[in-house]
């Protein structure tokens, strides 16, 4: 078959396809026009829009550290994260640090931090994964901020229950222990990036490791927050 007739075949093809199938913005059901969007621009803005009361809109109340969340979990933004983390829809990850780029930017002065870790997986759930989505995001903030990553600085050394199975109380007990530092955070201030955060208890165990590793403070920021 010719390569012009194919082509046409196939523009047809996907003409009939996306006719009877119309693809719709996986957070809000709007129809979209093209297949590969997954999210709608009403939505990708409702990410990346500045805080309408400014970055301490933000800040998550409780615990014993800065925490930070940019968007609600039960919006656009928690689609984007269960894409990625799920869907393996890699294309998610720039969206996703675009979201919090400039919010990171405006810690990183506030808090003078220096360096930025993600919260790390477990090597038995990375290999199902094939990815750590915080890593991903992380890499992305990195670059955009000028943060050193320390990409290997802290490591899971529990394979634990997803967080999302459990209660409130249960989550604490589950991430006990359930992190070490790789390296050494002698004086360092840091970003500790996850993609979501919901009760806290990750990113509060990671900040005690790294505190015991030498770090002189952790700010907690996640891409999506429950309850917000
Ligand atoms: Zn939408």
């Amino acid at each position: 078959m010719g390569g012009a007739l194919k082509s046409l075949l196939w523009d047809l093809v996907r003409g009939l396809e996306s006719f009877f199938f119309p693809s719709r913005c996986r957070a809000c059901g709007v129809e979209l026009d093209g297949p590969a969007r997954l999210l709608c621009g009403t939505c990708r803005d409702e990410m990346t829009a500045p805080l309408p009361g400014g970055w301490r809109e933000a800040c998550l109340l409780g615990g014993d550290g800065p925490r930070f969340a940019r968007c609600p979990y039960d919006g656009p933004a928690g689609e984007a994260v269960r894409l990625l983390k799920f869907g393996g829809k890699m294309r998610m990850a720039p969206l996703l640090a675009e979201a919090i780029r400039p919010l990171a930017a405006t810690l990183k002065e506030h808090y003078r931090l220096d360096a930025l870790v993600s919260v790390p997986l477990h090597p038995r759930r990375l290999r199902e994964r094939r990815f750590n989505q915080a890593e991903e995001i992380a890499s992305l903030v990195a670059t955009a901020t000028g943060l050193e990553f320390r990409r290997r600085g802290l490591a899971r050394t529990k394979y634990t229950r997803p967080q999302v199975e459990l209660t409130g109380e249960e989550r604490l007990v589950n991430v006990c222990g359930a992190f070490a530092a790789r390296e050494d955070f002698s004086g360092r201030r840091v970003l500790l990036l996850d993609d979501v955060i919901t009760t806290g208890a990750t990113v509060r165990e990671c900040a005690a490791v790294l505190r015991n590793a030498g770090a002189d403070g952790a700010v907690a920021l996640a891409v999506a927050g429950a309850g917000l």
